[in-house]
């Protein structure tokens, strides 16, 4: 069995020591002679490991006492509905900001659960860019402005979010949570799915501002109330607990490394290499997004024709590449550079792109 460069989209990459990890105590768990996962969600061995994660998770996104940190199920998808179930009130708008597919995905929520209105978008480009931040448009009667700080099928990124005031900021960082310095105080909420840059598939994460567990929420399920989970730790239910056991060896892994300042310098590093190979390519490689929006995370291009992007994943696979095919909505090759993916990887297919090119 060789080793591959992991570029898949999602579920992706995760550090090899953190994988070796887990399977050197799966059997025993911290001396407990069972797996994690055999454990009560309420034993001591959990909680400590459930306390630790979201101790770490506050300490390397400098996370202000002011917000709460919730672990839920359902992934970022169960979020689109669950912002709007939450907080768009009848007289309210919410109000999205289209950058892509997932950005599309949460206003179809809520749609279906309130009035909604497009502040924003840049569908009629391809999405190929990210709106300009005075292009966008409020309202008054804004419950939420909804983005998505990274767009994983297009390839672009917010470089700068937009100061909100008159109502919360909410963001889907499903793909760049973790990936550099953010400013959490510009936002209300941000929700991710742990499957791209903090763990495995199961676990969402939701950082949520306390005075918006205020909302008056009786008309929701008990399950879908941000409220239940911060009242109960998020152990109303069992939660995923080998999912957030893998989610806190991923976090001790990024301080490890330096935190998010270090593993931010790296994926710049990281990205540079391929977009380089794109920019030094006279126009064989073509950037889907405009370059002040392209992402740090998912580099996405394509080759002269659909014939040759047939033939240079063909050939990449062979050299044992993995997940460069582009989302099927979009077609032509995407590169995932999160956290764990290695520096060697990127410089590979850096190399590749530069050899298949010549
Ligand atoms: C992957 C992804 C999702 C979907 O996440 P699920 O956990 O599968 O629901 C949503 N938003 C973004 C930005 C994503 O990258």
């Amino acid at each position: 069995m060789q080793d591959v460069f992991n570029f898949n989209a999602g579920p992706s990459a995760l550090p090899k020591s953190v994988l070796e990890k887990a399977q050197a105590e799966l059997t025993n768990f911290n001396g407990t002679g069972m797996s994690v996962m055999e454990l009560s969600h309420r034993s001591k061995d959990f909680e400590a490991v459930h306390e630790e994660a979201i101790a770490l998770l506050k300490e390397l996104l400098a996370i202000p006492d002011s917000y709460k940190v919730l672990f839920l199920q359902g992934g970022a998808s169960l979020q689109f509905a669950m912002v709007p179930l939450q907080f768009l009130k009848p007289g309210k708008i919410g109000n999205y900001l289209l950058t892509g597919s997932w950005s599309e995905k949460a206003l179809k929520e809520g749609k279906l659960l309130g009035e909604t209105a497009v502040g924003a978008s840049t569908k009629e480009t391809q999405y190929r860019s990210i709106p300009a931040l005075d292009a966008i448009t409020y309202n008054e009667n804004d419950a939420y402005v909804h983005l998505t700080s990274n767009n994983t099928i297009f390839g672009t990124q917010w470089k700068e979010f937009p100061t909100v005031t008159h109502a919360p900021l909410i963001a889907d960082m499903s793909s760049d949570i973790l990936s550099r310095k953010i400013e959490i105080e510009k936002f209300g909420m941000i929700y991710a799915g742990a499957q791209k840059n903090l763990g495995p598939a199961g676990v969402t994460i939701v950082i949520i501002r306390e005075d918006l567990l205020e909302e008056e929420v009786d008309h929701v399920p008990t399950l879908l109330r941000y409220r239940t989970h911060s009242e109960t730790n998020s152990l109303y239910h069992t939660p995923p607990t080998f999912s957030i056991y893998m989610l806190n060896q991923v976090l001790q892994w990024v301080k490890d490394q330096g935190g998010i300042d270090a593993i931010e310098r790296k994926n710049e590093e990281k990205a540079k290499l391929i977009y380089d190979a794109i920019d030094e390519s006279d126009g064989f490689y073509r950037g889907h997004a405009e370059k002040e929006s392209r992402s740090l995370m998912n580099i996405t291009f394509n080759l002269p024709s659909e014939e040759e992007n047939k033939r240079f994943l063909a050939k990449a696979k062979e050299l044992g590449f993995v997940g460069l095919n582009g989302h099927r909505s979009v077609g032509g090759c995407r590169a995932s550079t999160y956290n764990a993916v290695p520096l060697e990887a990127c410089v590979a297919l850096s190399d590749y792109m530069k050899n298949y090119r010549r």
